[in-house]
């Protein structure tokens, strides 16, 4: 694939899921990936395992509710590699519960990671894009962020709605020569199912994710965004099983 050898990747949420396959699949191509996340044992094993293939990658241990954190992340890939090309903002939870259970830290905890780790990995990554006039954001948003799931996925796809409003203002405030990309996916297998603490919904995630497609759906999708030639801006792509009505 063309134009992802060389590249520097920045990754939240690279310790499972979409992250961590990513990872592994832009730097099976070339990229050099720079991995974030709360759980530092995990990263380092998928970065020492991205070296033993003849990768080269990066982690710091990462909270993207803490502005400082992502703001460091950013800065070991410019430490590290000398130039930032691609922040993928992808950390996200998905605590589905109806309104009623009132499961206000989950709410508090969906909002903190789902728009505002974006917001602060947009602080971290566009200075160093202006500088260079060149970058990529890709920011993942959901198919709960174009259709609201209720009952259950209210603040969830609040937030992702949030993701895809913040994506389009970006788009058109960076202008020229930095391109935005949101990605909004149906079921796709990972951990997040596991986000909900309410039984019923974490039990009617698990039934729901039972078509769910491989996460190599998404890093093939990802690496097709930004194979594109430099004026070339993939803005907004959903994907979902085909067996999948929302
Ligand atoms: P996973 O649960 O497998 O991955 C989520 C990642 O986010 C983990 O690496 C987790 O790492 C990280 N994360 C969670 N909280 C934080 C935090 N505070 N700071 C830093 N990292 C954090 O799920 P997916 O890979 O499926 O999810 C990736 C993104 O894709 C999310 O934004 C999700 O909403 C979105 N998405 C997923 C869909 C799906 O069906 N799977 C569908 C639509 C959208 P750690 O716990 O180590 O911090």
């Amino acid at each position: 694939m063309k134009n992802i050898a060389g590249k520097v990747v920045v990754i939240t949420g690279a310790s499972s899921g979409f992250g961590e396959c990513t990872a592994r699949h832009l730097a099976s191509l070339g990229a050099k990936v720079v991995l974030g996340a709360r759980r530092q044992e995990r990263l380092a094993d998928i970065c020492s395992s991205i070296r033993d293939a003849g990768g080269q990658a990066a982690y710091r241990q990462t909270d993207v509710t803490r502005r400082e954190d992502v703001q460091g992340l950013v800065d070991l890939a410019l430490s590290e590699f000398g130039r930032l090309d691609v922040m993928i903002n992808n950390a996200g939870l998905m605590a589905i519960a109806p309104l009623d259970a009132d499961k206000v830290e989950e709410w508090d905890a969906m909002i903190d990671i789902n728009i505002k780790g974006v917001l602060y990995g947009i602080s971290a990554a566009l200075p160093v894009f202006r500088k260079q006039n060149s970058g990529h954001f890709i920011n993942l948003s959901s198919v709960g962020g174009i259709k609201v799931s209720a009952p259950g996925g209210v603040v969830y796809s609040g937030t992702k709605f949030a993701v895809h409003a913040i994506s389009e203002g970006l788009r058109v405030e960076a202008g020229p020569n930095i391109r935005t990309t949101t990605l909004s996916p149906g079921a796709v297998d990972s951990e997040l199912k596991y986000g909900s603490s309410d039984p019923a919904a974490a039990a009617a995630m698990v039934e729901f994710y039972k078509t769910a497609i491989p996460t190599q759906t998404i890093a093939d999708t990802i690496a097709f965004a930004i194979s594109q030639a430099d004026n070339v801006d993939i803005n907004d792509i959903v994907l979902r099983p085909t067996s999948q009505e929302f």
